[in-house]
């Protein structure tokens, strides 16, 4: 069945005490709170262990924020998905629009990662997105488009079942200007058309598309409420417990 998912991406942030500090409040949150949402947390890759500990004794998954596409060897700084599998990681996000922009990842690359994941049975959240001046072209679904083909739409039925989809436009991140509830079911619907088009309806029909791009406790419900919109990729919000478990509450 397809999940209402709310993840939230932590980026470069925290010290090790913070970072237990904020996994802990929104354990704890959870405790309270009857979701109607999966709920996931993507610390930096050196508090992954200690956030793996956390999920074993409560809801919380926890997702890495990057992976190699290469499973060992020199490759000084890299996290290989084997090493993210021994410390229990369910979830890695691929393709934020950072790490194509500032870490030149390509379409290739991105591909290589996904397998290298579904391989060491850890789900992708496979991002995409346009930039402001793709929009304003109006060339936004062609670029979503050209993003998925190239890195996610060579995988079976079976490894796309695992995959994540996140719709996120670049001009919105860390903008404070989100896409209107509007634009976002536009393109979640044009996004969940591909994949019935290249999979199945069934397998589109089960596939989460989260929104991100300034989601906050103030707009999650808006967006959420679209047939097409499965829930979030929260990044700025997700730093405070507060504001998190806020946005996880947005379902009707
Ligand atoms: C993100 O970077 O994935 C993101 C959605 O950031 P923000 O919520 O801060 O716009």
């Amino acid at each position: 069945m397809r999940k209402n998912i709310v993840a939230g991406n932590w980026k470069m942030n925290k010290t090790f005490q913070e970072a237990e500090e904020l996994i802990d409040q929104i354990v704890v949150g959870m405790e309270e709170m009857s979701l109607k949402c999966e709920v996931i947390a993507c610390p930096p890759a050196l508090y992954l262990e200690m956030a793996s500990d956390y999920a074993e004794e409560s809801r919380i998954k926890i997702g890495a924020q990057n992976v190699s596409e290469h499973d060992k060897g020199a490759y000084t700084g890299e996290i290989a998905a084997p090493m993210l599998a021994s410390v229990d990681i369910e979830y890695c996000i691929i393709g934020h629009s950072e790490r194509r922009k500032y870490f030149h990842e390509t379409g290739e690359q991105l591909a290589k990662k996904a397998d290298i994941l579904l391989d060491y049975g850890i789900k992708p959240i496979f991002c995409c997105g346009e930039v402001l001046e793709e929009r304003e072209k109006g060339i936004h679904f062609d670029v979503v488009r050209k993003q998925l083909t190239e890195g996610i739409f060579h995988l079976n039925k079976d490894e796309f079942s695992n995959v994540v989809v996140a719709y996120e436009p670049v001009w919105a991140i860390g903008t404070g200007k989100t896409a209107s509830p509007g634009q976002a079911q536009e393109m979640h619907a044009f996004i969940r058309n591909l994949i019935s088009e290249k999979y199945s309806k069934e397998i589109a029909e089960e596939t989460s598309i989260l929104y991100g791009g300034s989601c906050n406790p103030g707009n999650a419900k808006a967006l959420f409420s679209n047939p097409d919109v499965d829930g979030g990729l929260i990044g700025g919000a997700s730093l405070k417990a507060d504001d998190f478990l806020k946005i996880a509450a947005s379902f009707e």
